[in-house]
């Protein structure tokens, strides 16, 4: 096959060549050796937290946000409250998708350059014992930002509260032990670190709360709990599954398991991290984070301060020589955001940096220093 354009974005990423060829067949969606699949799966995702006997997964048709809107649709009861943790647009979403469905929801804002605080949590949860829930995102891809999840785990723990995650962006690169950090739901999907194409989520939740969740959901289609009966009793998904997704999804597991899972694949991400941030620094460019909060997932950059530079044309001149870039998510700050995840490796990396670099000497961009540190 010839080589696709490169994905440095957080999702859709680039993808091996086994995983696309996984999808060149059509399964019957309740046919036994499409049913095998989705059980194999499921368990194999259960075994990545150390979830077995204690949380289910229930995987849901969508893209991410769909399965995040499960899941507070399924966990949190009509008269529930949410708090919402928001250092970002990813956090501004949860709190908006629990808004527009009628749960009382409560938004905690923080500032986008800092990791979500402990203490204010702690803070919130005292001030309002009608708090039920807690919505939190664990790698804030708006920034890059990683978020204290066990720390957030323990303070709802302490207090007695639901906890929902939104992992999309680190489950499976970054360590979450289920046996150590209580939650009630945690959210991911296939596009994302484990590298199969989009187009499903799944929630792990645990097996005391999705046993009390019957009737919660105001959504057929987003009841993960009709999901989870049905699937248990049938082995199939309840409306039409994503085929090729969850094949795909299957044969990424296969790779994600021979490269030797979660820590192989923080490895991988790590030393792509690095290498970015490296040769951008050669170039000039900075990155908006400091690096002690920053996960190996995706980079924010400052655009650079040079009167040539607009995203556009940049995102171009990159995009000519074979690399995806992502523009930024700050509403304060000319920012654009490199990823770091999907398919591939150091080579990679080099080869990116280096197209950037080409591609400020096509548009007579002298370095990549932004404005604040001129
Ligand atoms: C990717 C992502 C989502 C889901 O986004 P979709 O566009 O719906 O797939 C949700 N939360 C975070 C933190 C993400 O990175």
């Amino acid at each position: 096959m010839p080589r696709d354009v490169i994905l440095l974005t957080p999702g859709p990423l680039t993808t091996t060549e086994r995983t696309k060829r996984a999808m060149l067949r059509d399964w019957g969606s309740w046919d036994s050796s499409f049913i095998a699949i989705t059980a194999e799966l499921r368990a194999q995702l259960l075994a990545i937290v150390h979830g077995e006997g204690t949380h289910v997964v229930v995987p849901l048709q969508g893209s991410g946000t769909f399965s995040v809107e499960a899941a507070v649709a399924t966990i949190v009861p009509k008269h529930g409250h949410v708090l919402v943790l928001d250092n970002g647009a990813y956090c501004k979403r949860l709190g908006k998708l629990a808004t527009l469905m009628g749960r009382q929801t409560t938004i905690l804002p923080h500032a986008e350059d800092a990791p979500v605080s402990v203490q204010a949590l702690e803070a919130a949860l005292k001030a309002d014992a009608s708090i039920s829930h807690v919505g939190f995102i664990h790698c804030e891809t708006g920034t890059g930002v990683v978020n204290p999840l066990q720390a957030v785990a323990d303070v709802c723990a302490k207090h007695g509260k639901g906890l929902i995650v939104d992992a999309m962006s680190s489950f499976a690169a970054l360590p979450i032990d289920a046996r150590e950090v209580k939650f009630d739901a945690l959210v991911a999907a296939s596009g994302k670190c484990l590298e199969g194409v989009p187009g499903m989520g799944f929630v792990f939740i645990r097996n005391d709360v999705i046993a009390g969740a019957a009737g919660n959901s105001h959504s057929l289609a987003m009841d993960l709990h009709d999901q989870h009966v049905y699937m248990e009793k049938t082995g199939q998904w309840r409306f039409t599954p994503p085929t090729h997704v969850v094949a795909a999804l299957a044969e990424a597991m296969r790779q994600f398991v021979e490269e030797g899972g979660q820590p192989a694949r923080l490895a991988r991400y790590t030393a792509n991290y690095e290498a970015l941030v490296g040769g951008m620094k050669a170039l000039g460019f900075e990155p908006f984070l400091d690096p002690a909060i920053q996960a190996p997932i995706i980079v924010t950059f400052h655009a650079p301060a040079d009167p040539n530079y607009s995203f556009r044309p940049f995102y171009e001149a990159v995009r000519a020589r074979g690399f995806i870039l992502y523009p930024g998510k700050l509403t304060e700050l000319e920012t654009f955001r490199v990823g770091c995840i999907g398919a591939i490796g150091l080579d990679v990396m080099g080869e990116a940096v280096a197209a950037v670099a080409e591609a400020m000497r096509e548009l007579g961009i002298a370095r990549g220093t932004p404005s604040l540190s001129s």
